[in-house]
């Protein structure tokens, strides 16, 4: 059996002296929360993505709740959510009272499939949230042409997709909302944390309301040129950024581009390493798709193995290989299976993609041979379950 010496961490954070540095800056500032470290990070993201606005939270799932306040959704309304996506994607609709009505994703890249939510609409319908799954963007056209001269608004679940861009518009560059994660995992951490973008009106009652509602940039009352005084026009909630976590995502802004390079130069060896083993589907991109590579998702061909796809796991961990599963299907956890009455089978793909799929470490760290150990034990797996 083939086995590295140490474990192979799945996703350990990339973080270096610079973000270090930077937190150090704050903690020796007067100011270590929601300040002008989290301005200039909103500033600074909101450039790179060429957002219309931004505004910086302490999560996506925060931005994802926000976003929904500021469309108005509420019970008695209905949203389409794709079966494969993490939880939070369909917990923020109930947050609303509003009703998830999560559809099967399309068989090739797993993201929400535009013939199926087109037959899930219904007049109750008032947004669709679709996911860019491991970084490579949904297809939005049908989607927005779906949205067109109907009350449906489209927020997008871009929790993997810094960068994504879909037929050359990035990812956050619409005026239509999108959910940003920079959580620990994320292709850009701050640890925790999120940003919402969009149409500025709407993102500014988005900050408004994740700021508990307070009508001014409140830190700055703290500031010589600020005012004590505040009003609050919203029962908000508390979804700020701090500048400690602002300051990990500057420098981590700095190092995206040379991380995005990193990981498409491990998909690539990844491709070489793997690609020609028949029991193993590797993800691939469409033409019309830039991914940003959060997730190498890759599905088994279990008619060619032995062992079933929690077994696969268990021998790459055997050979010292951390791997995940993204994500056991919303329709398939027992919250929403129980609420709502779902099988399996009504969202057939997803199911199926569930029982297949491993997703292989993949994130700017790795190392040529780290990633030389993972196609190694991949391949020996494979030879010695091989039906
Ligand atoms: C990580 C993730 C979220 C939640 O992000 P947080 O910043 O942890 O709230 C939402 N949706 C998807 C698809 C995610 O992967």
């Amino acid at each position: 059996m083939i086995q590295r010496d140490t474990f192979l961490s799945f996703n350990p954070p990339a973080l270096s002296d610079a973000e270090r540095a930077e937190v150090m800056d704050t903690l020796n500032s007067e100011w270590v929360t929601t300040g002008p470290k989290t301005r200039q990070f909103e500033v600074e993201l909101g450039a790179y993505l060429g957002a219309p606005g931004i505004v910086a939270l302490n999560s996506c799932t925060a931005a994802l709740h926000v976003g929904l306040s500021v469309l108005g959704i509420g019970p008695g309304d209905e949203v389409i959510v794709p079966a494969l996506t993490f939880c939070a994607t369909a917990n923020v609709v109930e947050h609303m009272g509003a009703r998830p009505v999560l559809v099967d994703v399309e068989p090739g890249q797993l993201t929400l499939d535009p013939i199926r939510v087109a037959q899930a609409v219904t007049p109750r319908t008032r947004a669709i949230l679709p996911v860019h799954y491991a970084g490579h963007p949904a297809d939005l056209d049908p989607l927005f042409a779906l949205c067109a001269g109907r009350d449906i608004a489209i927020l997008e679940d871009a929790a993997h997709a810094l960068p994504t861009s879909y037929r050359g518009i990035r990812v956050g560059s619409r005026s239509s909302l999108a959910a940003f994660s920079f959580y620990a995992t994320k292709n850009l951490s701050t640890v925790e944390g999120g940003a919402l973008t969009g149409d500025p009106a709407l993102v500014e009652r988005a900050r408004t309301l994740g700021h508990h509602g307070m009508n001014r940039d409140a830190w700055k009352r703290f500031d010589r040129t600020g005012s004590w005084y505040y009003e609050v026009v919203l029962p908000g909630f508390k979804y700020n950024l701090t500048d400690i976590a602002a300051s990990i995502g500057l420098q981590q802004l700095k190092r995206l581009e040379g991380f995005q390079r990193r990981r498409r130069q491990l998909v690539a060896a990844y491709r070489d390493g793997l690609g020609d083993l028949e029991a193993l589907r590797l993800p691939v991109a469409q033409p019309w798709a830039e991914s940003s590579w959060h997730l190498y998702v890759v599905r088994l061909d279990l008619a060619q193995l032995r062992i079933d796809r929690n077994a696969f796991i268990e021998e790459l961990k055997a050979r010292n290989i951390g791997t995940s599963v993204h994500y056991l299907p919303v329709h398939m956890q027992p919250y929403y299976r129980e609420k709502y009455h779902y099988l399996p089978a009504d969202c057939p793909v997803a199911a199926d993609a569930f029982t297949r799929m491993v997703s292989l470490p993949l994130h700017p760290g790795l190392s040529d041979s780290d990633l030389q150990d993972v196609v190694a034990a991949v391949r020996d797996v494979v030879a010695r379950f091989r039906v």
